[in-house]
C-alpha cells in the first residue's frame, strides 16, 4: 500500500520539484568526495564594535567550490550535510581551519580579535562535541575565550533541556555562545531569559525592516533593549546601508556586521582589514 501511495504521489511531482530532488541527491553524493578533495574553504567577515570602530571578531563562513556544481551556497548544502551526518566531520574541519586563522591573527600581534564559528545543532548533539572542541583548542594552543560558537535560535529550542546542558558545559570551558538569527524562531522570547548565552545576533530580516526615513521605529530597537536588559552583547547582522547603521547606533547596538563594512573574504584578504 505504501508503494501504491508512493507511486500515486509521484504523479503529482512536477518537473521542477523533480529537478530539485535530483539536484539534492547529486549534491549529497558529491559532498562525500568534496572533503577529501579539498573543495571546501572558509571566508571571514569582520564584526565591528560600534563604540570603538575596531574589529571585535571575524565570523567564519563555509564556502564550497564544486567541480560539478560550481559555487554552492551554504543555504543549499548545510541542510543536506546535516541530514547525511557529514556536518559532523565537516564541522570539525571548519573549527580547525577557523582556529588556525585566528591563531595566525593573534601571532601577528592582534590579541583582541576572536573567531566566531557556526555550529549545527546536529554537532552539538554529538556525545563528544565538548571534548572535540576542547581538543582542538588545546591542540592549537588557543585560549577558549578566543572562540565564539554561533547556534541558530530556531533549532536550539527543539531539544531545549539537552542543548542547554551542552551549552553550559561549553561556557564552563570558557567558550562564548552566540544565539544566531534571533527572532526567526517563535519560542525565542519564552526561553531567552533562561538561555546560558553571551551574545545575541539579530536576524537580518529585522535589519532589512529598519526604515530609511530616519524614523526610530521597528522591532530591532526593542530587541536591542531587551537583550541589554538581560546583559547580552548585541550583534546586528546583514547591515547594508548608513540608515541602518545610524539606527543601530541610536539604539546602542554593540556590534555590526554586513556588506556595508565588508563581504566575507578569504583569510589573507580578511587579515588586511585589520589596521
Ligand atoms: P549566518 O550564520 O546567519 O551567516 C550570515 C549570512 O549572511 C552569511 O551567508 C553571510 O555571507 C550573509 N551576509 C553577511 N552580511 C550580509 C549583508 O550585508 N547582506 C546580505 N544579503 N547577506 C549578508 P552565507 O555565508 O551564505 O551563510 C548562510 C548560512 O549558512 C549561515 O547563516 C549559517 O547558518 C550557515 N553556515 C555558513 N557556514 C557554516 C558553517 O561553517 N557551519 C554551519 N553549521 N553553518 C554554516
Ligand atoms: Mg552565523
Ligand atoms: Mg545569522
Ligand atoms: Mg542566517
Amino acid at each position: 500500500a505504501a508503494k501504491e501511495a508512493g507511486r500515486r504521489n509521484y504523479i503529482f511531482f512536477d518537473k521542477n520539484m523533480n529537478d530539485i530532488i535530483v539536484r539534492k541527491m547529486k549534491i549529497q553524493n558529491s559532498m562525500k568526495k568534496a572533503m577529501e578533495n579539498n573543495e571546501f574553504s572558509l571566508h571571514y567577515q569582520p564584526q565591528y564594535e560600534i563604540a570603538s570602530n575596531r574589529i571585535r571578531a571575524f565570523e567564519a563562513l563555509l564556502r564550497w567550490n564544486s567541480p560539478e556544481h560550481g559555487f554552492v551556497s551554504p543555504a543549499d548544502f548545510i541542510g543536506i550535510a546535516e541530514s547525511s551526518g557529514l556536518i559532523v566531520p565537516l564541522g570539525e574541519w571548519v573549527l580547525n581551519e577557523a582556529c588556525d586563522f585566528i591563531k595566525h591573527v593573534i601571532d601577528m600581534g592582534h590579541e583582541n580579535i576572536s573567531i566566531s564559528v557556526n555550529v549545527s545543532v546536529i554537532q552539538l548533539m554529538q556525545e563528544d562535541f565538548l571534548s572535540m572542541v576542547d581538543g582542538v583548542l588545546k591542540n592549537k594552543g588557543l585560549k577558549p575565550s578566543y572562540l565564539e560558537l554561533e547556534i541558530t535560535e530556531s533549532v536550539l529550542i527543539e531539544n531545549i533541556d539537552l542543548n542547554m546542558k551542552k551549552i553550559k558545559e561549553l561556557r564552563e570551558l570558557g567558550v562564548k555562545i552566540s544565539l544566531d538569527d534571533f527572532g526567526t524562531g517563535y519560542s525565542s522570547l519564552t526561553y531567552l531569559r533562561e538561555l546560558p548565552i553571551d551574545v545575541l545576533k539579530i536576524d537580518k530580516s529585522f535589519i532589512d525592516n529598519i526604515l530609511s526615513t530616519g524614523e526610530k521605529s521597528g522591532l530591532a530597537g526593542s530587541i536591542i533593549s531587551l537583550a541589554h536588559d538581560l546583559g547580552l552583547e548585541v550583534v546586528a547582522e546583514g547591515v547594508e546601508n548608513e540608515e541602518q547603521l545610524k539606527y543601530l547606533e541610536w539604539y546602542n547596538c554593540d556590534v555590526v556586521q554586513g556588506y556595508l563594512f565588508s563581504r566575507p573574504l578569504p583569510g589573507e584578504k580578511a587579515m588586511k582589514l585589520i589596521p
